[in-house]
């Protein structure tokens, strides 16, 4: 309830003020956000890699209905590309982007998000590593997978993403489980009605197990993304079952999220990725994660009132 009420009054200009210029947040920015540029994401990605983590970037910013802002998105992903690829860290994909198609102009047109995510992705592909499509608000999911799917003829490696909590997504699932498909898996950040998505967290980890399920059965390369204990000893479950190799999926995580859980599983020799931020327009997605963790939230509402 609260986390919708949240999610719901993130567009208000108020909230951002409050949020932006309270005391509290800079630390929990920090906690969660590389920093604000490129030479701050790679360094992140440094010591990801040197802690035998894999690493997917994302340069914040979402909903651009400005042309230059989305060609400046689109040439900030491949200098950034182009200084990973440098340091060798894209070697192998493992560190490679994670792009949000309204940054790069989706809502714009989407001839335009697909030519700039073709341009990233030609980049990625030069470095040796790829690309994946984040999921965003459930307007944008269909111009995104039909995009996903034209761009898939040239580079089969551009990854997807689906969001359990819609209903859509056990079907999407199986649709998108193809042989070489990279598909990321989890919950879902965005708050829509009950007529598209499953209102009960119940109905959306039951979801997620049906479409790991899905996905783990499939030929393609699952990306289990989620912090969720239950979740993750179901999928280490599912591996065992399907006889997958633990070369051929990967699980994911948020950076600074259950740092101990992403060592203790890269230890055991799974293969595991690190979701990095970096940027300045850090809003959304802070919401997003003081949205989903009450304890969080609890934390800044009392800094708010100068009791922490
Ligand atoms: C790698 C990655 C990529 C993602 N990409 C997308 C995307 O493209 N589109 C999209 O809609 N969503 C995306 N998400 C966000 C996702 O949809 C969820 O909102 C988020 O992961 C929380 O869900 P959970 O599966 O971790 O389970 P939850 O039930 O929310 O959390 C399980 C446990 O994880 C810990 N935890 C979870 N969130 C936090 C937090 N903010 N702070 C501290 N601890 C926390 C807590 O211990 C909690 O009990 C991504 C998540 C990850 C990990």
């Amino acid at each position: 309830m609260l986390r919708r009420a949240l999610l719901a009054a993130s567009a208000s200009s108020r909230l951002r003020q409050l949020i932006t210029s309270a005391p509290a947040t800079r630390a929990i920015v920090d906690s969660y956000v590389a920093g604000e540029t490129a030479d701050d994401a790679v360094r992140v990605t440094r010591a990801l890699r040197a802690a035998g983590l894999l690493v997917t970037l994302d340069y914040l910013g979402e909903d651009t209905k400005d042309p230059a802002q989305a060609a400046a998105v689109t040439d900030e992903y491949i200098q950034l590309i182009g200084k990973l690829g440098a340091e060798g860290l894209t070697h192998g994909g493992a560190a490679e982007v994670s792009v949000k198609p309204t940054a790069v102009g989706l809502y714009l047109d989407a001839g335009t998000a697909s030519r700039n995510i073709g341009r990233i992705c030609a980049a990625a592909r030069e470095a040796g590593t790829t690309v994946t499509l984040d999921a965003e608000e459930f307007a944008a999911i269909e111009p995104t997978l039909r995009i996903a799917g034209e761009l898939r003829a040239g580079y089969a490696d551009l990854g997807c993403v689906v969001q359990s909590f819609l209903r859509r997504s056990e079907a999407d699932c199986r649709a998108l489980a193809g042989h070489g498909s990279r598909v990321r898996l989890c919950k879902g950040a965005y708050s829509e009605p009950e007529s598209v998505a499953f209102g009960s967290r119940r109905e959306v980890d039951s979801s997620y197990a049906r479409c790991l399920r899905a996905l783990m059965n499939g030929p393609g390369y699952p990306m289990l993304a989620t912090h969720d204990p239950r979740l993750i000893a179901i999928t280490g479950s599912l591996a065992l079952l399907t006889g997958r190799a633990a070369d051929s999926f990967e699980y994911q995580m948020l950076y600074g999220i259950r740092p101990a859980e992403q060592r203790r599983l890269a230890d055991t020799g799974a293969r595991v990725r690190v979701y990095v931020p970096y940027g300045g327009d850090w809003y959304a997605y802070l919401v997003r994660r003081l949205a989903e963790r009450p304890a969080n939230l609890a934390f800044f509402l009392r800094s708010l009132g100068g009791r922490s």
